[in-house]
């Protein structure tokens, strides 16, 4: 098949175009390196089956070769970078999902939408099913990406339903691992980050906020399956284990025997205070569940970093 992945070159887009690659599709990646790497796909560039396209998803663009799958993973996707950025956000979610959804249609393309638990906003309810509709603030500073990604389920099933076209949308909890970027500013990678070099980790709020963290392998998994069944209707991919921030903190300090202490500031606006998947359909519809636990997706993320920064101090000397 041949397969287009928008955010190709980001933390998880990587790793699908290493996956596909792997299974003896083609890959075409697009980006435009607002966060993703080079680094992230160098390995893969020399592939006659790879093809990257440095491109604004937000803004129009065809495709001459046949497309078979069209999954859509572009956009600001930690809280330090879409508030930073909230229009570019707005226009990845809004305007790139509409864009990936007219090549899809044009191409007779299944279409796989990368959503999130972030459509559940600040959840009443817990753990999130799909049937739960969410607690979003519509002009909180979070809602760049919550309504983004909410008005591209919408859009999404508007074409489903005016076009029938043949739709997958996953929403992913936070999903970590190797090929984060150094700058993402997301509590896993900040940490090891911190960690590594024995500076005070930053918790922000009190620390007993909650997250449901699934290594990236997991999820790569889950959406390869996914994208082999006929099943449409939203479904949370995530890993069912609750920690609290705090938790993480002091888990990584002792896997790294860091030195580090940890610092508290004030917790961002609208910050949500628990958040753990129900994975009752993704168990049920794709046989899948997570295998991998946080200590050992910790260590081997611990292992990448360690390398990618031997490689930069390398490079800097
Ligand atoms: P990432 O920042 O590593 O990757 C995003 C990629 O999209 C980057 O390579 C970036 O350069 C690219 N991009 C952004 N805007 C673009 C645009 N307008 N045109 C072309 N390329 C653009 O983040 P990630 O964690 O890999 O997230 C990938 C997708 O998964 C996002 O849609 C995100 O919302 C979703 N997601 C991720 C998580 C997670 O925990 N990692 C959780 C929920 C949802
Ligand atoms: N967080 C933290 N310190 C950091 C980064 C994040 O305490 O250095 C907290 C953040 O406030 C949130 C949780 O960790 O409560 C997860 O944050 P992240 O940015 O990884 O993702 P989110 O789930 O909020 O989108």
């Amino acid at each position: 098949m041949n397969i287009l992945i928008t955010g190709g070159a980001g933390f998880l887009g990587s790793h699908l175009c290493g996956r596909f690659l792997k299974d003896g599709h083609s890959v075409v990646c697009l980006d435009n390196f607002i966060t993703g790497s080079r680094d992230n796909i160098e390995g893969m560039l020399d592939d006659p089956r790879f093809s990257l396209i440095e491109h604004d998803i937000s803004k129009p663009i065809c495709f001459a070769e046949k497309l078979d799958w069209v999954l859509h993973f572009a956009s600001l996707a930690s809280p330090v970078h879409y508030m930073k950025y909230p229009i570019k956000t707005l226009k990845s979610g809004l305007n790139g999902t509409h864009n990936c959804l007219g090549i899809a249609k044009a191409h007779n393309a299944k279409f796989l939408l990368a959503s999130t638990s972030e459509i559940y906003g600040d959840p009443m309810v817990h753990p999130q099913p799909e049937t739960y509709w969410g607690n979003v603030n519509s002009i909180g500073i979070r809602s760049c990406y919550d309504e983004s990604k909410r008005g591209a389920e919408a859009l999404t099933y508007a074409y489903m339903r005016q076009h029938n076209l043949d739709v997958r949308v996953i929403r992913i909890f936070n999903t970590y691992g190797p090929n984060m970027q150094f700058n993402d500013g997301r509590v896993v990678s900040n940490f090891i980050l911190r960690a590594l070099s024995d500076k005070d980790l930053i918790i922000y709020g009190d620390g007993s906020q909650t997250r449901s963290f699934c290594y990236v392998d997991d999820l790569v998994d889950g959406i390869t399956i996914l994208m082999g069944k006929d099943y449409k209707q939203p479904v949370n991919l995530g890993n069912l284990a609750e920690y609290k921030v705090m938790d993480l903190a002091n888990i990584i300090i002792e896997l790294i025997k860091s030195k580090s202490k940890i610092k508290f500031e004030p917790l961002p606006q609208d910050d949500p205070k628990r958040r753990q998947p129900d994975i009752s359909i993704a168990k049920k519809v794709l046989g899948w569940q997570p295998k991998v636990s946080l200590r050992d997706g910790l260590e081997k993320s611990v292992e990448w970093f360690v390398k990618e920064l031997k490689i930069k101090n390398e490079c800097a000397e």
